[in-house]
């Protein structure tokens, strides 16, 4: 049984009752493109354990979730054709870390411009 938060809207995307733009799944993982594309191709890793941030973040969920990077950094890599690739996790509010279900970053990068950093 997976453990889901109620009042959490990434524990709301795994369960279906908010829609995302998936973008991989498997039975612990979930990648979706951010509400808010810093970048183009702008995508969020979850794992399906509610897990608030890296203090919490269990070993095992960490492995499973960063053993499913790779293949989503490449079709992400395939579909938008970046030029390379920044991966962040933001932990509290300060670090700007605004939903508390641990989640990575992927962020394409296509040069100067491209709207992050
Ligand atoms: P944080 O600021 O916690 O590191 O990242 C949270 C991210 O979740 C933000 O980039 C924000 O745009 C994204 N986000 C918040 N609500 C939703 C949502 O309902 N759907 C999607 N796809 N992304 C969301
Ligand atoms: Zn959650």
């Amino acid at each position: 049984m997976m453990s889901h938060s109620p009042d959490c809207i990434f524990c709301k995307i795994i369960n279906g009752d908010i829609p995302s733009a998936k973008v991989y799944e498997n039975d612990d993982v979930l990648a979706f493109l951010d509400i808010t594309q810093v970048t183009e191709g702008h995508t969020l890793v979850i794992p399906k354990q509610h897990q608030q941030n890296i203090y919490e973040l269990e070993p095992e969920t960490a492995s499973k979730l960063f053993a499913a990077v790779p293949e989503i950094a490449n079709a992400l890599k395939a579909n938008f054709a970046p030029q390379g690739m920044n991966i962040l996790n933001n932990n509290e509010e300060i670090a700007g870390q605004s939903v508390f279900h641990y989640h990575l970053h992927l962020i394409p990068r296509y040069g100067q411009g491209d709207g992050f950093g």
